[in-house]
């Protein structure tokens, strides 16, 4: 499989010490570190470095169906 993106949660460094259930979600993350629903790490916290099985992103599954598996760098 051909993928150009990694699975990649956010890492829980939230000022409230609390990773809530943005830090359990996994976003298809492209190279420049924006995942396909458009979320960035943001400031406090940054991307995993283990990569996920499987994305659970709904925002990002569906542009994934959409363009078939494959992540066209713009
Ligand atoms: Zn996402």
């Amino acid at each position: 499989m051909n993928k150009d993106y990694k699975i990649l949660r956010k890492t829980g460094r939230l000022a409230n010490g609390n990773e809530g259930g943005a830090g359990t979600i996994f976003h298809a993350v492209k190279k420049n570190g924006i995942a396909l629903c458009g979320t960035t790490h943001g400031r406090l916290g940054s991307w995993s470095f283990e990569e996920g099985e499987q994305v659970t992103c709904s925002r990002c599954l569906k542009k994934l169906e959409k363009i078939g598996g494959e992540v066209c760098e713009k």
